[in-house]
């Protein structure tokens, strides 16, 4: 709306200059915006589990005698901790993520290898619903980046959709290489997402239900860390989910040209 008024007033002025400045500026108050909203949020987000565990200490002290309490409030305090230790850890890779070009000092990478890990990483919180995790099919070629953030990128869709699925179900992880983009897909049969929310769980910390992604240890930030990790590959990632039936996130990539798909050095470059 700002950017609106602005460029009314430019073009009553009618001087092209000027309106090259307003513009500037007002991208210069968005970016200053989200910067404050993401300020804001971290302060917020990080204020409760350090407020819990600083009452959860008092209660401890108080409750010296009673072993069955303290033993109640111990426990409550690791799971703050935990869900502390979390969230600086996805705050760190996110702001680490915003300033490098992760691609210019990346190298070929194998997919299939790095969702092997990514499966293996997730096998404890699986076993623990009995999910089974399913893998299908193959990615051809390598992919160019960094083999820890496409690590982080695939854990985060896997452990959400164990997470946000009912016990007993069944993740299915899909691979296809499909002109020249390495598509993996994560299947769940979970709660699902509404058209309207599949537009905003890529925003930092955005949560459908703030009270069960905190439960289940989210963060909000999973996502957009995934957006971020999946950009700066030069790739997307896309979201198709029914309410109450479950949800695929999609990511391509470039891959590689591999030798046999080329013709020599002058075919690259038409
Ligand atoms: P969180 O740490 O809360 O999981 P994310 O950024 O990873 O944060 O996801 C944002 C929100 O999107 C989640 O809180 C959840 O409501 C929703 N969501 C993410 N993945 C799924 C999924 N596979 N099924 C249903 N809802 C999901």
């Amino acid at each position: 709306q700002g950017t609106i008024v602005v460029q009314a007033r430019v073009a009553a002025l009618g001087e092209e200059y000027i309106l090259i400045l307003a513009d500037d500026r007002t991208e210069i108050t968005r970016t200053e915006e989200i910067r404050n909203d993401f300020v804001a949020n971290v302060s917020h987000e990080l204020k409760t589990p350090v407020g819990a565990i600083s009452l959860l200490a008092e209660a401890l002290d108080d409750a010296a005698s009673d072993e069955v309490a303290v033993r109640r409030f111990a426990q409550r305090m690791h799971k703050e901790s935990g869900r502390l230790s979390a969230l600086v850890q996805d705050i760190i890779e996110l702001s680490r993520l915003q300033g490098t070009d992760v691609v210019r000092r990346g190298k070929p990478v194998d997919v299939n290898a790095v969702i092997a890990e990514a499966v293996d990483r997730n096998k404890l919180p699986a076993e623990s619903k009995q999910i089974d995790i399913v893998v299908g099919g193959k990615i051809e070629s390598p992919v160019y980046g960094d083999p820890d953030l496409l690590m982080t990128a695939f854990r985060n869709l896997i452990d959400n959709a164990i997470r946000y699925s009912p016990e007993g179900t069944r993740v299915g992880v899909g691979l296809r290489s499909r002109d020249g983009l390495a598509q993996i897909s994560v299947t769940d049969q979970g709660l699902g997402i509404t058209p309207e929310e599949q537009e905003r769980i890529f925003e930092r910390f955005y949560r459908i239900d703030a009270a069960r992604s905190r439960q289940t240890g989210g963060t909000g930030l999973g996502l957009s860390i995934v957006k971020h990790v999946v950009s700066n590959h030069g790739g997307e990632v896309t979201v198709w989910s029914q309410q109450g039936q479950g949800s695929t996130f999609t990511v391509r990539l470039p891959e590689m040209e591999t030798a046999d798909d080329d013709a020599g050095p002058a075919a690259a470059s038409g």
